[in-house]
């Protein structure tokens, strides 16, 4: 509860200085923790703040910190380095690895729509996935935006049996993993039982 407490302080903090160079020293006593600068470093990695310390800045000196645009990153923008992207759309040969829809292509379940392609987590991040390439992969808008259910056919369920019964067990896991995600109250009762 204290440490929540501290990061949303210095959060306020940052906010309220937009532009200014802020010293370890004060943010110290800001954050009343002495592992203030652990929040620090969430408030960049999970909320996206883009606050910069001089490896970002070659006029900041080590300890000093300036937050100057208030709009915290999306997620997807990220953490995920340019390289990163580059060997994981190449790995995937710049295809949808949901619907198969090609880079730049018109997509195959809305034409009116070219495909772009987005990284997205295999295993996604609150359930433990990192950002490793090997848990990473190419998925274009429609399907990254979950409104392919809206343009596909849908599968029945004795179809989607059939496929599940047939996959190997590690992608089995997966789709047990999706499911418990989407339907975490419904799990946890069938489980209870
Ligand atoms: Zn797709």
């Amino acid at each position: 509860m204290r440490e929540a407490g501290a990061r949303d302080k210095l959060r306020k903090y940052f906010l309220a200085h937009l532009g200014e160079v802020l010293d370890s020293d004060r943010l110290r006593e800001v954050a009343g923790i002495s592992e203030w600068a652990r929040r620090v470093r969430e408030l960049r990695n999970e909320e996206g703040y883009r606050i910069l310390t001089h490896h970002d800045r070659s006029e900041l000196k080590p300890g000093q910190y300036i937050l100057e645009d208030p709009r915290p990153q999306p997620a997807f923008a990220r953490e995920i380095s340019k390289e990163t992207r580059a060997y994981v759309l190449d790995r995937n040969g710049f295809t949808c690895q949901m619907c198969g829809a090609v880079a730049g292509e018109p997509h195959p379940y809305d034409p009116t729509r070219k495909t772009r392609l987005h990284i997205g987590h295999i295993v996604d991040k609150s359930m433990g996935g990192t950002d490793d390439p090997a848990n990473l992969r190419a998925l274009c808008s429609v399907c990254n935006e979950g409104a392919q259910n809206m343009t596909l056919d849908r599968p029945s369920s004795e179809k989607l049996l059939i496929q599940i019964r047939r996959a190997t067990g590690a992608d089995q896991i997966k789709a047990l993993e999706w499911l418990i995600r989407k339907f975490p109250k419904q799990s946890k009762e069938m489980i209870d039982k």
